[in-house]
Order: structure tokens, then C-alpha cells, then sequence
């Protein structure tokens, strides 16, 4: 069974350390906050109120035999770097480090930290690369905090019904319309593709190949199916 410390357990410590243990792996879970610690027992293998700076401890837990450690204390650079050459000392040489800006990602990148982690700029890198991808072909924000987007259908919808991919329940997201294109022929016997539209879409109706989907949703939500969109195709 994969075994690993986490380190620090803010948000970001608390969510990786009871993800991996949901998941099935060996958790330590470590911080000098009591009340975390206390939050945190019973949601991972062990929980240890302990300082990370403290050598001492940290081998007695055995932290150097860990697969990997996550050092998610981002808050305090001079915590997060003294703990993380400590790791290196004790013989860690699997590090995760969770960083808050970009001094601490610089000087953990001087250590030789090679996984580092600083989540703010890697969504916001994520999620614009996501509305510049070729398959949001409108983006519009309303007053009300709500956008309207147009949406190439991703591959791994192709073939669902609208019940199938319920993104109203499922995403908090409604259709508006599947605008689509249909092969015609002419009386002149000419294969034609018209440009046609949806405007009342149901249950029933089938995602092809080249749909493009008008969403309407809040912003925060269209931005995430967007993100996850573009990950999936
Ligand atoms: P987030 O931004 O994910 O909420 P923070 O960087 O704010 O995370 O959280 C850092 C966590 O690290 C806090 O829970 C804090 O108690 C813990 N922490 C800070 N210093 C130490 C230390 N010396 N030893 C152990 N844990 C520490």
C-alpha cells in the first residue's frame, strides 16, 4: 500500500491528505495545530501534533520510509524551507511542496524541491488556456454573474442523451440549444451541410460528433466544466 506524510493541514493539506486516505493509501497526517489535528483523526492512519522543523520527531514517525511527503505549509516560507532540507537530511527524497508564491517556489527550486505545487497560478493557467481552447467558441458574461457560453461538444459526450449527460443536476449547467449540422441534398442533387439549431432541447435528444452546446450557468460553474472539458478532450 502506497504510504505518505502530509505535512501542514490547511485547506490544501486536509483536502490531499483525506483524498489519499479515501483512496486507499497509508496517511500520516502531521501539524503543530492541535485543533486540526483533533479535526483530522479518524480520517487518515495516524495524525501527530508535532513541529515539522523537529528532526527528531519526524524520524521517530518514520517519515523518512514514507513513498512521498506532501509539504503543504504555504503560509511560512521559513516553516515550509527549514522543514523541507530537513526532509532532504532525514533522506526524503520524495517532496510535494504546496507553495504560495512565487519567492517560495523559487528558493524550494534552489533546494532541488522538483514537485512543486502552487495552486492559485496552476488553475489560473489552466482555466485561461481553457477559454482560449478552440472548443469555447462564445464566452459571454451576464450582469447577473452568469455566462453564456458556446461549447464544442468533447468527445466523451458524443452518443449521450441530454438525460445521460445531465449537466443541469449534475453541474448546476443548462442547455439552451444544440446548434448542428445536417447533410442535405438539393434538388440539383447537391450534397449541402445546413447550419441548424435546437432551441428546444429535451431529454431525449442525442449528442453527435461537431454539436456545439449553448450553456447558460453561473460563471464559476462554466468556467469549471470548461477547465474539465479541456482536460478530458
Ligand atoms: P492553506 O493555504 O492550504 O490553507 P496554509 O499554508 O495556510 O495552508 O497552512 C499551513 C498549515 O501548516 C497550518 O495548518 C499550520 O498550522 C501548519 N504549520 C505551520 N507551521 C508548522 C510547523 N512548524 N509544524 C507543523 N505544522 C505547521
Amino acid at each position: 500500500m502506497a504510504k505518505f506524510a502530509v505535512i501542514g493541514l490547511g485547506k490544501f493539506g486536509m483536502n490531499v491528505a483525506t483524498n489519499l486516505y479515501e483512496n486507499g493509501a497509508e496517511v500520516i497526517a502531521i501539524d503543530n495545530n492541535r485543533k486540526l489535528i483533533d479535526e483530522i483523526s479518524g480520517r487518515v492512519s495516524v495524525s501527530i501534533h508535532m513541529n515539522s522543523t523537529d528532526e527528531k520527531a519526524l524520524k521517530e514517525n518514520r517519515i523518512q520510509d514514507v513513498d512521498a511527503v506532501i509539504l503543504a505549509i504555504g503560509n511560512n516560507i521559513e516553516v515550509s524551507v527549514l522543514t523541507a532540507v530537513i526532509l532532504k537530511k532525514i533522506g526524503v527524497s520524495n517532496i510535494f511542496a504546496k507553495v504560495d508564491s512565487k519567492v517560495h517556489e523559487r528558493i524550494l527550486e534552489l533546494l532541488g524541491i522538483q514537485n512543486i505545487i502552487f495552486p492559485e497560478e496552476q488553475i489560473a493557467k489552466q482555466l485561461a488556456n481553457s477559454l482560449l481552447s478552440s472548443s469555447v467558441l462564445e464566452y459571454i458574461d451576464l450582469s447577473s454573474g452568469h455566462s453564456v457560453v458556446e461549447l464544442v461538444v468533447p468527445e466523451n459526450w458524443v452518443g449521450k442523451s441530454l438525460q445521460e449527460l445531465a449537466l443541469p443536476s449534475k453541474k448546476g449547467i443548462n442547455i439552451i440549444a444544440i446548434k448542428y449540422t445536417s447533410l442535405n441534398v438539393t434538388e440539383e442533387g447537391e450534397n449541402v451541410l445546413d447550419k441548424k439549431i435546437n432551441d428546444m432541447p429535451g431529454a431525449n435528444d442525442i449528442i453527435h460528433e461537431g454539436d456545439v452546446l449553448v450553456l447558460i450557468g453561473p460563471k464559476h460553474k462554466i468556467n469549471e466544466l470548461i477547465a474539465e472539458t479541456s482536460r478530458e478532450g
